[in-house]
């Protein structure tokens, strides 16, 4: 059984929002590629399965539009 399993991300707002854009769909594609039982075994890590998690996150965000709808992004 899972213990719990929660990723929380904080952003500052105070940069801009195309940085802070960047790093919420950065840190999701952590969430999306966390295999581990509990955070004592979480190393965060670019690997492979990391980056085509963010690739397949970013390409969603941009084909859904979220580039212009955050305007300067
Ligand atoms: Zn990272």
């Amino acid at each position: 059984m899972l213990s719990k399993r929660k990723l929380i991300v904080y952003i500052d707002v105070k940069y801009p929002l195309h940085f802070c854009i960047d790093t919420l769909l950065h840190e999701y594609g952590h969430a999306i590629s966390w295999r581990h039982v509990s955070m004592d075994a979480y190393i965060p890590d670019h690997s492979d399965e990391w980056g085509v998690c963010f690739a397949r996150i970013y390409r969603d965000f941009v084909d859904e539009g979220g580039d212009k709808e955050s305007g300067n992004y």
